[in-house]
């Protein structure tokens, strides 16, 4: 039976790999082929890449559009959400009856090998890879079976020790001693993110974390090379969702909001999403005044609206969206040498990001520099393929590797194997 793996290392910038850093991942780099200009989505966050893996969709199309986000109701208001919380896709089932607008990886293989995806991520990120329970999901707080909710593990916790116990249980689950695994296997680390979140990028703390990452990795190679040698195929992805960059400075947009004339409440949302911020209108309001305060502002990098919103993934007044802003970055380095400084929005709930420290949403280069490397047929040894690639491109990946078609349901994503692009070992 074939198999295919997606091994993600959450929050790992493409700069940090290297012989000696992530030896498993440049082994990888050597056997499969890389995507140098492999990019995020926007936000550059894990539960909005989390749902375009998923579904190969940007989210425009699958509904999920930012790590913190906005429901629209039919009344007209719209309510602040944090997609991160185990509550959030059930609520957006409840108000639109589908948590996501596309099908999943784990939609589409159910009946034909099966999805098991493990995640150490939040409870929402991990919910998007399959709210409709049709594979397996295990998660520090939720478990299921396709078609019923199961007791989440107990002793997993968010750091690399519950990374390599979550890899452990992946191993024993998708290479069964007896018995036939999945068709499909996600292990989605919450190693380096954690780290990278609370100390500064290039500290040793951010170092180890990347090492653990990557040797958790380093066991799913190994299952691999197992399976391949018992003969069957193997497609193996592995990389990261999103990069990080340093927080330079903490910008409070309501206040900002609300000096400017605009207060937030049930008619104006500013969803923060760490470097990016999205800003929800209610219907029948005028977005004019508000886009020209927004651009006015030092703290925006860059502000999407219209056409510009539609040019990154998402869709205009989708739940009441009218801008997406990148906050303003540089390219200069932090006390460790980490290249990538970025102004951050103060989040709604919970703590401000941490002066010094790693954080993602926006667009700002290291952001928008995460890994991908696959190994398998179509993807030559030591190849690398100079096309666009985004985190959409994975399931179709995925999906022709089984010899799955899109069943009707088609992805934003196209496959990346054997691309022209794709530029064989030197
Ligand atoms: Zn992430």
């Amino acid at each position: 039976m074939p198999l295919a793996l997606l091994v993600i290392l959450d929050g790992l910038r493409r700069d940090a790999v290297s012989p000696d850093r992530t030896p498993n991942l440049w082994r990888l780099t050597q056997r499969g082929t890389s995507f140098p200009h492999y990019r995020s989505m926007l936000p550059s966050a894990t539960r909005c890449v989390s749902a375009c893996t998923a579904t190969g969709c940007v989210p425009a199309s699958h509904g999920l559009g930012g790590n913190a986000t906005a429901l629209l109701g039919e009344d007209g208001r719209l309510t602040a959400w944090d997609a991160g919380s185990p509550a959030f896709l059930p609520a957006r089932r409840a108000r639109h009856g589908q948590a996501l607008f596309r099908p999943t990886l784990a939609d589409r293989l159910a009946g034909h090998g099966g999805a098991t995806i493990f995640s150490n991520v939040s409870p929402g990120a991990a919910l998007a890879h399959d709210p409709n329970r049709s594979g397996r999901l295990l998660h520090r707080v939720l478990a299921h079976r396709p078609g019923q909710e199961e007791a989440p593990p107990s002793d997993i916790t968010l750091d690399a020790a519950g990374d390599a116990l979550l890899t452990g249980r992946f191993l024993e689950e998708v290479f069964p001693a007896t018995g036939s695994g999945p068709a499909l296997g996600v292990l989605w680390l919450g190693e380096p993110d954690a780290s990278q979140h609370a100390n500064p990028l290039g500290s040793p703390a951010a170092w180890a974390a990347i090492a653990a990452a990557d040797a958790c990795l380093g066991r799913v190679m190994a299952a691999a090379d197992r399976r391949r040698a018992a003969g069957d195929q193997v497609l193996l992805l592995a990389g990261s969702d999103h990069g990080h960059e340093t927080v330079e400075g903490v910008v409070d947009v309501d206040a900002e909001l609300a000096a400017g004339g605009f207060a937030v409440g049930d008619r104006l949302v500013a969803a923060s999403n760490g470097s990016s911020v999205l800003v929800y209108q209610a219907p029948g309001e005028d977005p004019a005044a508000l886009l020209a305060f927004l651009r006015s502002r030092d703290w925006a990098g860059s502000v999407h609206a219209g056409a510009e919103l539609h040019a990154i993934g998402q869709r205009p007044g989708a739940e009441g969206l009218v801008a997406a802003i990148s906050m303003r970055r540089h390219n200069g380095v932090n006390a460790f040498g980490i290249p990538g400084q970025t102004l951050v929005a103060k989040p709604a709930a919970g703590k401000p990001d941490r002066l010094g420290c790693g954080q993602h949403g926006g667009l700002g280069e290291a952001e928008q520099s995460p890994v991908m490397v696959i190994e398998g047929p179509g993807f030559a040894p030591g190849a690398r393929d100079h096309g666009a690639a985004q985190p959409i491109h994975l399931a179709p990946s995925i999906l022709a590797f089984l010899g799955h078609g899109d069943a009707g349901q088609p992805m934003d994503g196209t496959p990346l194997q054997a691309r022209p692009t794709q530029e064989p070992a030197a």
